[in-house]
């Protein structure tokens, strides 16, 4: 045992107030804790000389005792306890952790709450994924989904046990649901094996659920998908993840929405775009033309006179939904030329007629005019 003074120990006056005590004694403490000088002896012994002061002066009774008596007052003291430091053990120095510093060491954490029997907790949120078409997130959809997920359990109404049956605190861990073991100068804590890290045991558990208080189920149901809903849109459902342990809320289905590229429409912003096949006169002379939306309904498009190729004719109104916000997107329809690959005889003279009768096109900023020479067909 170290013969030092306890003030000059901890570096403090001998009318040092309880708080410089502490604050000095802490200083020490992380200086010289073992975990931070793995195998430094000297460290080690200034750490257990630091606690066996601050025990002392923490404490006025003792206190009054050591500055009345020294050392003397203490003697045979700490004599029962092998390994003893003052009259306190290495235990009961992590004790005091627990108390001045919290979870600093992860002294505070080892010693858990004393449990009697279950506690309420909330189960797991759940993520599952969902896949629909273009055409589905257009118009909104209803899909079954279908999951394995944690139910209260019926039979016992998710209390694990039945009726009239007690849980009871566990001896082997005191209800912490953790055991302590001292390795050389360390403290070890670990699950306890009795209760499982419970800290509490069932005497006859629920039979449909051994003790669980809930099942593992399939769960089956139909979900409204909003129209507009957006790829990679992650919906809450509301209590349809794993149901809570003893009597704990439900956690929420997140559905995660993937959405399958159409070959014909695509969604840009909450645009709905498509390119529609027009032919040269159509395009030149101006036309009116019906076409099928996604969702099957007809609409007429006015396409102007003398429209270009890839001109996008907006109709405001007929996108998709905005989830968030009012309204809708609008509709793009995005003009293309057929080039016949092959002409019948009549077409072919006919056309020929008409480039004789086209007067050449003018020179235009950004573009390259070609010398014409010659048809090829
Ligand atoms: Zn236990
Ligand atoms: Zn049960």
């Amino acid at each position: 045992m170290s013969k030092k003074d306890f003030y000059t120990v901890l570096g403090v006056s001998r009318t040092a107030s309880q708080d410089e005590i502490k604050a000095a004694y802490r200083k020490l403490a992380m200086k010289y804790h073992p975990d931070r000088n793995p195998g430094n002896k000297e460290a080690e012994e200034k750490f257990k000389e630091a606690a066996e002061a601050y025990e002392v002066l923490s404490d006025t009774e003792k206190r009054q005792k050591y500055d009345q008596f020294g050392r003397a007052g203490f003697e045979g003291m700490g004599g029962g306890h092998g390994g003893s430091y003052g009259g306190m053990n290495m235990e009961d120095i992590f004790s005091s952790f627990g108390d001045i510093f919290g979870d600093m060491f992860g002294a505070g954490k080892s010693r858990g709450r004393k449990k009697t029997g279950p506690e309420p907790l909330q189960g797991h949120d759940l993520q599952r994924e969902l896949e629909i078409t273009l055409k589905e997130s257009f118009t909104g959809t209803k899909q079954e989904i279908k999951y394995h997920r944690f139910f209260v359990c019926e039979s016992c109404s998710g209390r694990g046990m039945p009726e009239g049956v007690k849980a009871q605190s566990c001896t082997k861990c005191h209800g912490t649901g953790q055991v302590h073991y001292q390795q050389g100068f360390f403290m070890y804590s670990q699950a306890c094996g009795a209760c499982h890290g419970n800290g509490f045991t069932i005497p006859s558990p629920c039979k449909e659920c051994h003790g669980q208080s809930r099942v593992k189920k399939l769960d089956k149901f139909t979900v409204t998908i909003p129209a507009g809903v957006f790829h990679n849109a992650e919906l809450r459902i509301s209590g349809r993840g794993d149901a809570g342990v003893f009597g704990g809320s439900a956690g929420d289905l997140y559905l995660r929405i993937h959405i399958k590229p159409d070959p014909i429409f695509k969604r840009v912003e909450d645009d709905l775009e498509c390119s529609v096949m027009l032919t040269y006169p159509q395009l030149v002379l101006g036309a009116q033309v019906e076409i099928e939306l996604i969702d099957g309904t007809k609409e007429t498009v006015k396409i102007p006179k003398g429209c270009a190729v890839g001109e996008r004719i907006v109709i405001p109104g007929k996108g998709f939904a905005r989830l968030r916000g009012k309204g809708s997107g609008s509709l793009v329809i995005i003009t293309q030329c057929h080039i016949p690959k092959k002409l019948s005889p009549e077409t072919k003279q006919a056309l020929l007629q008409y480039a004789e009768k086209l007067e050449s096109p003018q020179k235009e900023e950004g573009y390259i005019m070609g010398f014409f020479k010659k048809f090829l067909g």
